[in-house]
């Protein structure tokens, strides 16, 4: 596309955007519980539609048809539940007596709030944003990822059947540099709320801060260590290790794609995990069979094909996998590296897709050296008995989440986020509310004082 279409067609769409926000009444206007109600028949809705759903996150994004319905669909109505929950228990505090002032504050929405989202997946993200900020009483504009608008587009319908009022949340689908960069740099927008990678990060805040400085929070790209010792189970821990790196094809930020391994279950721990890997079923998303579906789209499958012949080349012995499943679609087989060395690109850059770096450690310095030697912070699992490894461990890690003995450990009530370039501000729990919050101080006079 031509730079001046590109051009005009930002300027419409910026345009369209300030028509939108004249619309803009505040939803905190409505009495909470009136809000929570809404939200609570929002989540209904989803509920009711789930299975058309499913279908729709699997269609734009090839994940699992069953995985969709099972689990994004249904645990994102319960996120808006958790905040709808959430919704009458904004309050400020009284401070602490002073014998001139008696003073408080109050807890009031940031305003007009975008939200900013990937592809990888449409459902859970959109709730991730939108429960809280709608909790706080926020009204909203949504860009879904190019690759995934329909589920957005259908959640924006049933929005409007739960009594969202128009205005309260909009979803406006288009291409990043166009639609996206509209949201990040619109003067009338108080705060940008994006998942992304961290590549768009930096052009967020840069947006953000030539713009309107509105508020910025970044949930960005991850490269995950788990960290496995001699002591732990390890039929357990190889499963752990699959579906940390293979869930949703690898398309995950906080996917566990280094994993180490202590010397002295390593040889095992390779071959029962190689065995495993081998076993993993590629195929068609919607057949209930199939573990692992298409890749998103064929840039992120060549990129992840590239990655592969990068790793082979830097000299990591490729133990399985590394070429594509059958000739058509975006099958990648589950694949492995072993021999990696820290510094290699296949062990620093996020891949995003079901590929493996696997390291052998002695000791729990040497982990903990391996598993920081990173640029970003986002997630860590620890698997084993020893309690002083795991304090010793989950301190020394820097990341916002650290996973003992599980992985993907997520729940709507733990923060969730990231140390280093994965970002920061938090998702999930009440921390997440506040990022859509704002604190106002309100001070009288005790006495009659002078002021
Ligand atoms: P991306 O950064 O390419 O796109 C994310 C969103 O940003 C899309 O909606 C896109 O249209 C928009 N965008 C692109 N350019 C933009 C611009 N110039 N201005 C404004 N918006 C723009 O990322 P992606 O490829 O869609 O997603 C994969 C990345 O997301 C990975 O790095 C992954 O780790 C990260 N991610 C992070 C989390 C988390 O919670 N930390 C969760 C999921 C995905």
């Amino acid at each position: 596309m031509g730079l001046t279409i590109l051009y005009r067609l930002s300027i419409f769409f910026l345009r369209m955007l300030s028509n939108l926000l004249l619309m803009i009444i505040f939803f905190s206007s409505y009495d909470y519980q009136e809000r929570a109600k809404i939200m609570m028949k929002f989540a209904n809705l989803i509920d009711e539609n789930i299975e058309e759903l499913a279908a729709l996150d699997a269609i734009d994004a090839g994940k699992l048809y069953h995985m969709c319905k099972a689990l994004d669909i249904p645990s994102a109505a319960n996120t808006l539940r958790y905040f709808a929950g959430a919704a009458d228990k904004i309050h400020g505090n009284v401070l602490k007596p002073s014998r001139q002032f008696h003073a408080y504050t109050l807890m009031e929405p940031i305003g007009v709030v975008g939200h900013i989202i990937p592809w990888n997946f449409p459902t859970s993200m959109f709730f991730v944003k939108v429960s809280p900020c709608l909790a706080a009483g926020c009204t909203m504009v949504l860009k879904p990822a190019e690759q995934t608008p329909l589920s957005a587009l259908f959640y924006a319908h049933l929005a409007k059947l739960a009594g969202i009022p128009d205005g309260v949340l909009n979803v406006v689908p288009g291409f990043g540099e166009i639609a996206g960069a509209a949201v990040s740099s619109h003067m009338d927008i108080d705060a940008v709320s994006f998942t992304g990678s961290t590549q768009t990060g930096r052009k967020i805040m840069e947006a953000a801060a030539k713009s309107n400085l509105k508020q910025v929070s970044l949930e960005l790209g991850g490269k995950s260590p788990l960290i496995i010792f001699d002591d732990a189970d390890i039929e357990k821990a190889t499963e752990l290790a699959l579906i940390g790196i293979l869930f949703n094809k690898g398309e995950v930020c906080v996917a566990s794609s280094r994993v180490f391994v202590q010397e002295g279950i390593y040889e095992e721990f390779e071959k029962k995990l190689v065995e495993k890997a081998k076993a993993w079923v590629v195929g068609d998303n919607f057949d209930h069979n199939v573990q692992q579906g298409p890749q998103v789209d064929k840039k992120q499958f060549e990129k992840i094909l590239s990655y592969i012949e990068h790793g082979k080349r830097e000299g990591a012995t490729l133990l399985t996998g590394g070429k594509t499943v059958g000739n058509k679609g975006y099958f990648i087989e589950p694949t492995i590296f072993s021999n990696i060395k820290d510094d290699m690109l296949i062990a620093q850059d996020e891949i995003f897709g079901p590929v493996l770096a696997l390291k052998k450690f002695k000791t729990i310095e040497e982990a903990i050296k391996s598993a920081n030697n990173t640029r970003y912070g986002l997630a860590a699992g620890i698997v084993t008995k020893n309690l002083d490894i795991v304090n010793t461990v989950s301190r020394s890690i820097r990341a916002g989440s650290i996973w003992i003995n599980c992985y993907f450990a997520f729940e709507d009530d733990i923060p969730f986020g990231g140390y280093k370039m994965s970002g920061f501000g938090r998702e999930y729990g009440l921390e997440a509310l506040h990022k859509y919050l704002q604190v106002k101080s309100v001070v009288t006079p005790i006495y009659n004082s002078p002021w």
